[in-house]
C-alpha cells in the first residue's frame, strides 16, 4: 500500500456536539488539534440508530437490506422466537477483507465470533466467550495478562455508580494497554479500535455531563480526557502519509421518557398475547396485527410469514396507515413523541429486504423508544439518563486526504467506500 496506513478510532455513541464542546473547553486538547487541522462533520447514523446496525453499515458500506443486520435482535424464520444475530449473519464483507492489508481490528461491535483474517481481530459487544473473541487464539494469554475485558459490566450500575465507574476505568485502561501492545507488535496497514465505554457512560450518566454539580461530573470528563490522551499518542505515532479517522456510530442526548411501543400497540388493539400472564413475543396471539422489536422496528403479523399471522397482503397498506395515524397522534406535554416514521422500502434495499421491518420509528428529542413486551406501561423512566440519536453522529478525518471525498453530511454507509478509495 503506497498510500500510507489507515488508523480508525471509534467513539461509540459520541455526538458531534459533545466532541466539539469537550474540545473547545480544554477537556480534549489533542482532539481539538485534530479538529482544527482536519475535516469535522456531523454524520447520519443507521435507522434504527443502534450500534449493531450502525457499525455493520460502517464496516461494510452497505444498508441492512444488503448486510442483513437490522437490530440487536431478530426473529428466527417463520417464528416468533427471538434470536441474536452475530458476525456470522453479516452478509457483506467488512472493509478489511476487501482491502486485504494486514489489519488489527479491536472491539468493533457485532463482530463476534471472530473468523480467520489477515491480521488480528478481537471482537466487541456482544462477545460472549473469550476463545471465540480473539484471532489468532495465541493472543489470549497476553490479553489475560493485561486483564483485558470484552466489555464493561453494566449491571454494576444498578448496584452502585461507583462500582460501575471503577469497572469502566479498568476496562478502558486494559484496552489501551492492549492497543499499545498490538500497535507495536504487529506489522499492520489498518488499525481500528472502538471505545464502547463512552456509550455505557452516556446511558447512565448523561445527566452528569450536563450538570456541573453532579457528583460524577468529573468522572465523566476524566473518561474523555483519557481517550484524548490516546488521540495525542496517535498524533505522535502517525506519519503524514497515514489517514486518521475518528468517528461515532450514533449520537446521544438527554432521556426524558421511555416509550414502550408494544404496550401502546397492545393498548390500542394491534397486539395481543395468547396468555396475558406471559407477555412475550413467542406468545403473540392470533388477533395481532403488528408488533415491535427493539428499539422501534414495526412488523406486520402477515399470514404465511408468521405462525399466527392474520394480515392479508392486500390489507397491509391500510394497517400501515392506521399505525402512522396512531404514532403521529402520540403526544406528551404537548410534544410529538415520534419524530420520523420510515416505511421499510424507504430505507432498505437489497436481497435481504424481506427480512426487515415494515416500518421504523425514530423518537423526538428526549423520547427513547423501546420494544420490550414485559411492561404494560406505555410511558416510563428508569435508570438511564441518556439515549441514542440518529442525526448527529460525527466523522473527523485527519492526515492524508488525497483520493478521498467526504460528503457534507455523510452517512454511516459512506465510510467503507472512502477507506477502499484511499487504498486504491
Ligand atoms: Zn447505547
Amino acid at each position: 500500500m503506497q498510500s500510507g496506513r489507515i488508523i480508525i478510532v471509534g467513539l461509540d455513541g459520541v455526538p458531534f456536539g459533545l466532541l466539539r464542546e469537550l474540545s473547545d473547553k480544554g477537556v480534549m486538547p489533542n482532539t481539538k488539534r485534530i479538529i482544527s487541522n482536519g475535516i469535522f462533520r456531523m454524520m447520519q447514523s443507521s435507522i434504527p440508530e443502534v450500534s449493531s446496525v450502525a457499525w455493520s453499515s460502517i464496516i461494510t458500506g452497505k444498508n441492512p437490506g444488503e448486510h442483513g443486520i437490522f437490530g440487536f435482535t431478530d426473529l428466527s424464520s417463520n417464528s416468533y422466537r427471538l434470536r441474536f444475530p452475530n458476525f456470522n449473519d453479516l452478509q457483506s464483507e467488512p472493509f478489511w477483507n476487501v482491502i486485504n492489508g494486514k489489519s488489527v481490528i479491536v472491539n468493533v461491535p457485532s463482530t463476534y465470533p471472530v473468523k480467520d483474517m489477515n491480521g488480528v481481530h478481537i471482537s466487541g459487544f456482544v462477545s460472549i466467550d473469550l476463545s471465540k473473541s480473539v484471532f489468532p487464539k495465541s493472543l489470549i494469554p497476553i490479553l489475560k495478562e493485561f486483564d483485558y475485558r470484552l466489555d464493561v459490566d453494566s449491571t454494576l450500575a444498578h448496584q452502585s455508580m461507583d462500582l460501575f465507574l471503577s469497572d469502566l476505568e479498568k476496562t478502558l485502561h486494559a484496552s489501551i494497554q492492549t492497543c499499545h501492545y498490538l500497535w507495536d507488535s504487529f506489522e499492520w496497514q489498518i488499525f481500528m479500535y472502538v471505545f464502547t465505554g463512552t456509550d455505557r457512560l452516556m446511558h447512565f450518566l448523561w445527566d452528569a455531563y450536563e450538570d456541573r454539580d453532579h457528583r460524577c461530573h468529573f468522572d465523566f470528563l476524566t473518561h474523555f480526557q483519557t481517550i484524548d490522551e490516546v488521540m495525542g499518542e496517535i498524533l505522535l505515532r502517525a506519519n503524514e502519509k497515514d489517514l486518521f479517522i475518528i468517528l461515532s456510530d450514533h449520537g446521544f442526548e438527554k432521556l426524558t421518557h421511555e416509550i414502550y411501543i408494544n404496550s401502546l400497540l397492545r393498548k390500542e388493539g394491534f397486539l395481543n398475547f395468547e396468555n396475558d400472564k406471559e407477555p412475550e413475543l413467542f406468545n403473540i396471539g392470533s388477533k395481532t396485527k403488528a408488533f415491535a422489536l427493539d428499539p422501534a422496528r414495526i412488523y406486520l403479523n402477515v399470514k404465511g410469514k408468521y405462525p399466527r399471522g392474520t394480515i392479508e397482503l392486500r390489507d397491509k397498506g391500510q394497517i400501515l396507515r392506521d399505525l402512522e395515524d396512531l404514532f403521529l397522534s402520540l403526544e406528551i406535554n404537548g410534544r410529538k413523541v415520534i419524530k420520523s416514521i420510515y416505511r421499510g422500502e424507504e430505507i432498505y434495499s437489497g436481497p435481504l429486504f424481506d427480512k426487515g421491518p415494515d416500518m421504523v420509528l425514530v423518537g423526538s428529542s428526549g423520547f427513547d423508544l423501546k420494544g420490550s413486551t414485559k411492561t404494560e406501561k406505555v410511558i416510563d423512566k428508569r435508570i438511564f439518563s441518556g439515549k441514542h440519536t440518529q442525526d448527529d453522529a460525527f466523522l473527523l478525518v485527519y492526515g492524508n486526504r488525497e483520493k478521498i471525498n467526504i460528503p457534507d453530511y455523510p452517512m454511516v454507509c459512506d465510510i467503507a467506500p472512502l477507506l477502499i478509495a484511499f487504498t486504491n
